[in-house]
């Protein structure tokens, strides 16, 4: 049984937890998820799952845990990650904002609320690489990715912006992963083989 440590000082925490659950299924592993408000629990996390929400209280409320520094503990031993929308901005080297202190995990830069206001919620097919077929993407006030380092491959594009990445055992999305029934990316970022 994995360890799958879910983020929840803020943002959707249940739909990142069924969609653990769902992806772990599909590969006969079993998840025992724990939701992390605090300290002490991310060390003993297999993985990781930062959800969406508001990347500036999130950012601000895992500093004040201290859980912010097992995240970089977490990383820097190479366990996976996935990372949803503000969970996005969380990781990014650089949200151009001074509200939001990112962890610098994720050589990308990102624009929060690249997309407008006027669109700020849409839902499209999007073909990621890995997949072999188009993935429904929930965009909810989503960040683009406007610089990847070079060792970050882009997975997926929308509009001409980067919107899904990978650097070895992080993966990141713009838009919701878990607000979907389709649990593919979750099983890319944790289950994919080889
Ligand atoms: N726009 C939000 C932020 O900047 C992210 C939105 C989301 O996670 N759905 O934090």
């Amino acid at each position: 049984t994995l360890t799958a440590g879910v983020i929840a000082v803020q943002g959707d925490v249940s739909e990142h937890a069924a969609a653990i659950e769902k992806a772990a299924a599909r590969h006969d592993r079993t998840v025992e998820v724990v939701t992390i408000r605090d300290a002490g629990l991310v060390p003993d996390c297999d993985l990781l799952l930062i959800p969406g929400g508001e990347s500036t209280t999130i950012s601000t409320l895992l500093a004040e845990e201290g859980i912010d520094e097992e995240i970089r503990a977490h990383a820097a031993a190479d366990k996976p990650i996935l990372a949803t929308c503000a969970g996005l901005i969380v990781l990014a080297a650089d949200a151009k904002d001074d509200r939001v202190a990112t962890l610098d995990l994720l050589d990308v830069t990102v624009d929060r609320n690249a997309f407008g206001r006027q669109a700020d919620s849409f839902q499209t097919p999007l073909d990621l690489t890995g997949l072999d077929s188009p993935f429904p993407a929930v965009f909810i006030r989503a960040p683009a990715i406007d610089s990847v380092g070079p060792d970050v491959s882009v997975l997926a594009q929308w509009d001409d912006r980067v919107v899904a990445v990978q650097d070895g055992p992080i993966v990141a999305t713009a838009f919701h992963p878990e607000l979907t029934e389709d649990a593919r990316i979750h099983e890319l970022a944790f289950f994919a083989e080889g």
